[in-house]
């Protein structure tokens, strides 16, 4: 966690629990939140971290002393809290999870009442509360109130099941493994799932905050028991989730783990063929294949900065119905603008259903790219000078600065090169038609950063 003046990462307060994020630095945050709030009714969950119940306990602490009810659902995944926030006309909510992080990690991610999460704006408001010990306490006779409630995530499947024809789902009868991570998406996929007429085959669903089955962050290194249950089984799809269920990887009939890049392509080709002319929004660092299946068939993009919560502001300013990340996050407007899991594996299902078509089938038929990626070192302290060297360099060919320089070639390839919001390095990712072209581009922009960094 940074010691500088910020609280708030790319997505909420994030840090080691009990060293970086104590009791008593949740106690301290919690107040600036409440005091940022000021008197209101705000839920509370958490996800499946060993640290959860604690943290949690201290964050109700902070929110009432600041005058705020809590109404605390105990665990649940993300996108349930962010849409029971909205569901039960609270004024805001607290989720504690880090998310795809290690388990010996714990964050505190906050959500307006519209279930999105805050605004970086927002969250410098809190900082400033915090760091200025601007909290304001509650009187004693005016403290606010614990509640419990429970239920929000059966209604969270219920709402899921009204934006997809669970008829033409249940026919079919899908075969579905699900892999939650020993996490809070087993809390609701399963369920919803059989719901929707399923067989569910369950791996890593028991809830244990120390993950024992598989790292939280779902990619092909932590998928292969995923991979080959599905295939071993006869399964016609696997989804596996990350630790607070907003985002999903996909397994195809044949073991095949898709990047969330082409998984989104799928929902976004449908989504585009029943709704022309619709405008996505997805970050710079999304793949050509995304903007390709845009032209293809009639939307609009709009690109932001990475990050989710850019995501899901951009959509609710725009009012758009459809937002998506390389990494698995779908956000499927009509529901909510925020990362669902459980949202995108009814939507793949329901795709599945409505063509007749296998996953690795609806996969194939789009533009096919390879993907590259490296990094170079380079100190946080010339990060800048850095990028405004490459900029000078690149500044006529087909670029975007949203987000570090992005540079379209005219071959159809495209290289991404950002600096680390995290880590002292520079992030190089490059597509391409061919490996070889892709793997081309990398050496070729790596080297010239290398080269820009001795004129430092
Ligand atoms: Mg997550």
């Amino acid at each position: 966690m940074s010691t500088a003046k910020k609280l708030f990462g790319t997505n909420g307060v994030r840090g080691l629990a009990n060293v970086e994020l104590t009791p008593d630095m949740a106690i301290k945050i919690s107040l600036a939140i409440g005091t940022f709030f000021g008197k209101k009714n705000l839920l509370l969950g958490y996800d499946a971290r060993t640290s959860g119940p604690m943290l949690s306990k201290a964050v109700t602490s902070g929110l009432i002393a600041t005058g705020c009810n809590v109404y605390s659902t105990g665990m649940a995944p993300t996108p349930s809290l962010q849409f029971a926030v909205k569901n039960h006309k609270m004024n805001g909510g607290i989720i504690i999870t880090a998310s795809h992080n290690p388990a010996e990690y714990n964050g505190i991610k906050v959500i307006w009442s519209d279930g999105i999460e805050i605004s970086h704006e927002q969250e410098a408001e809190i900082e400033k509360i915090y760091f200025d010990n601007k909290t304001i306490f509650a009187p004693w006779n005016n403290l606010g109130e614990l509640k419990e409630i429970s239920g929000i995530n059966e209604e969270y499947i219920a709402a899921i099941k009204k934006h997809v024809n669970t008829g033409e789902i249940t026919k079919k009868q899908f075969h579905i493994v699900v892999d939650a991570a020993n996490s809070v998406g087993g809390l609701t996929t399963p369920t919803l799932m059989r719901e929707l007429g399923c067989r569910v085959t369950s791996i890593n669903a028991n809830i244990d905050g120390t993950f024992p089955g598989r790292d939280p962050e779902p990619c092909p290194e932590s998928l292969g028991d995923l991979a080959a249950t599905v295939k071993a089984i006869g399964a016609d799809i696997g989804v596996a989730f990350d630790g607070d269920a907003d985002r999903s990887i996909f397994v195809d009939e044949n073991g095949e783990i898709y990047m969330g890049d082409k998984t989104f392509a799928v929902v976004l080709k449908q989504f585009l063929l029943e709704n022309k002319g619709a405008t996505i929004v997805t970050p710079v660092s999304s793949s050509t294949l995304i903007k390709d299946i845009i032209d293809a068939y009639g939307g609009k993009v709009e690109w932001t900065k990475v990050g989710s919560v850019t995501v899901s502001q951009k959509m609710k300013e725009i009012n758009a119905k459809l937002g998506g990340e390389e990494n698995g996050g779908v956000f499927y407007g009509p529901h909510q603008a925020v990362r669902d899991g459980a949202m995108t594996t009814a939507l793949l299902l329901e795709i599945m259903a409505k063509t007749g078509k296998k996953l690795s089938e609806l996969i194939a038929e789009q533009p096919q790219y390879f993907i590259e990626k490296s990094k170079i070192e380079c100190s946080n302290k010339n990060k800048t000078a850095l990028q405004t060297k490459i900029y000078e360099q690149v500044k006529n060919e087909n670029i975007s600065t949203i987000d570090g320089i992005k540079i379209w070639f005219n071959d159809k390839s495209a290289i991404l090169i950002r600096a680390s919001g995290t880590e002292p390095v520079y992030r190089l990712y490059a597509e391409a038609k061919s490996q070889e072209r892709a793997l081309k581009i990398v050496a070729e922009y790596s080297s010239k950063l290398r080269e820009l960094l001795q004129t430092l």
